[in-house]
């Protein structure tokens, strides 16, 4: 048996319930994030979840690694690392387009 990995990949909203259980059940997927690769805009439902070792959340413009959740459930620890700038609330918009800031 063979594994295909683009069967593997899923969308950002795949990560929704785990996201919720470490951040006290906030909504995460319309949480905008913009890439300090590509310096384009998505939400983080429209990134691509992989899984592994844990969860890998990439850029859908250029496949840079933007979030991942390492999770040690022998001994109740998640880790989160997110990477380049997220907008997280439930104004919506962007928090630097707002303020006049440059991608
Ligand atoms: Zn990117």
């Amino acid at each position: 048996m063979t594994i295909d990995p683009d069967n593997l990949v899923l969308d950002g909203n795949a990560l929704a319930g785990v996201l919720a259980s470490i951040f006290g059940g906030a909504e995460m997927t319309a949480a905008a994030r913009g890439c300090g690769s590509c310096s384009q805009h998505h939400p983080l439902g429209e990134h691509r979840l992989y899984r592994g070792a844990g969860w890998v959340l990439r850029c859908p413009g250029c496949g840079d690694v933007a979030l991942t959740v390492v999770e040690d459930e022998a001994r109740d620890v998640r880790e989160v690392r997110f990477a380049g700038r997220w907008t997280i609330g439930s104004g919506g918009g962007d928090v630097s387009a707002a303020a006049g800031l440059a991608g």
